[in-house]
């Protein structure tokens, strides 16, 4: 080709190939992880890529099956977790989905916690059923509700703690000891906690997952889930999910997160300071009937929260007297908080759960894991919390006596 003068479209498609290797021969130092913005990679040979295709040999070739951005943040949240492996996704809704359909086919069964995020009892109730995997969800703050509904069918236990809104715990170190005894793998939904507070493996665990679209981002600009544990089990979910069903993470989006993992830790201990002086706040307010936050001496699982977790977290949820309508006027006269589902965000957000994220949930079903017609949702910011006592005491002062 060295002989040929190319053309302009043809110039114009193949640019300057880099394959890493700096023109100047210099070793490339970056401190932040390169985003491989790139959907297939060049095979060095026909041989090589046969090699690859017949798990011979490892490299990367095509985004979906792996990409060099993607892994830097699976390697990272392996770490962070205590886990040997992860896997990354589209969504944390594509992560739960892919946990269930790793672990089960028509006629299987799930047993899960019944206050979960909205789109994950959704998932449970409605779409799993559809694919003849039945769900029962039950009240696991009560470990031994669990261990009374396994059977021989059943191949996930599946619980989120602490849960979304409620702020409701489950033991996970109980639930495990109750999973390893039937041999049934433990997922845990780790997103209010996060791995910096709470580590489910180190507890019994088998499986962890997030949806890094909360805190693991931290900043509300990237939608992505994510999920660890044992290499075995990564890899068929990589093999039997995610090349089949395609939910992966996009390198842009992976790059976001391990930019938000390197705040972390500062980032939690912010929330936690913060939530934990707004839920005090609330809980003298006279307008406020209860504040659920796992820090609360009145938590009636503070005992729970302080084994299994290093701190109590960003997220604080309270019943407001006067049921939905002086919930409706609190959301339309806080001024710094945000009007707005999604949480972990350095913006505090509030949101009405029965409305809006739990919608999913019937009547009855909400009465029964007690998200009321007056219960708020606050995802508590990194903003001066000076402020946010200020604009919440301003909201609430609108709430008829
Ligand atoms: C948001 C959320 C999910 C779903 O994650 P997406 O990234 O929105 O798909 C699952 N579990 C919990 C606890 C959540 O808050």
């Amino acid at each position: 080709m060295n002989e040929r003068k190319l053309g302009i479209a043809t110039i114009a498609v193949h640019g300057r190939k880099h394959f890493d290797k700096h023109e100047t021969g210099a070793p490339i130092r970056a401190i932040s992880t390169p985003i491989y913005q790139s959907s297939t990679f060049a095979f060095e040979n026909a041989a090589q890529g046969a090699a690859i295709f017949a798990g011979e040999v490892e490299g990367y070739f095509y985004t979906r099956l792996g990409n060099p951005t993607v892994t830097a943040l699976e390697n990272e949240m392996a770490f962070l977790e205590g886990a040997d492996a992860a896997l990354a996704f589209a969504s944390g809704m594509a992560a739960t989905s892919a946990i269930a359909l790793a672990l089960c086919k028509s006629g299987d069964r799930i047993v899960a916690s019944d206050t979960l995020y909205g789109g994950t009892h959704n998932l449970f109730v409605e779409t799993l059923p559809r694919l003849g995997i039945e769900v029962t969800e039950v009240d696991a703050r009560d470990p031994e509700n669990i261990e009374r509904v396994l059977d021989e069918r059943t191949r996930l236990i599946f619980i989120e703690t602490p849960a979304n809104p409620t702020l409701r715990l489950v033991d996970i170190g109980a639930t495990a000891r109750i999973a390893r005894a039937r041999g049934i793998p433990l997922a845990v939904d780790n997103t209010f906690a996060t791995p910096y507070l709470q580590n489910p493996i180190a507890l019994g665990a088998d499986i962890v997952m997030h949806s890094a679209t909360k805190y693991i981002g931290g900043h509300g600009d990237t939608v992505a889930g994510v999920v660890v544990g044992s290499k075995e089990f990564m890899s068929r979910m990589r093999a039997d999910v995610l090349r089949d069903f395609g939910g992966i993470i996009s390198p842009f989006n992976a790059w976001l997160l391990l930019r938000g993992l390197k705040t972390l830790p500062v980032r939690m201990e912010r929330h936690c300071e913060n939530a934990m002086e707004i839920a005090q706040f609330l809980s003298y307010h006279p307008k406020i009937d209860s504040v659920y936050y796992p820090g609360l001496r009145t938590h009636p699982q503070h005992d729970l929260a302080k084994s299994q977790m290093r701190g109590m977290g960003g997220m604080v949820s309270f019943e407001v007297k006067g049921g939905r309508e002086a919930g409706r006027i609190l959301m339309d006269s806080v001024q710094l908080c945000t009007l707005a589902v999604s949480l972990g965000d350095v913006d505090t957000l509030i949101e009405h759960p029965a409305t809006m994220t739990h919608s999913t949930y019937s009547e009855e079903d909400l009465i029964a894991v007690g998200i009321t017609p007056g219960f708020v949702r606050l995802s508590v910011g990194l903003e001066d919390v000076d402020d946010l006592v200020w604009d919440l005491r301003q909201a609430l002062a609108r709430l008829p006596d």
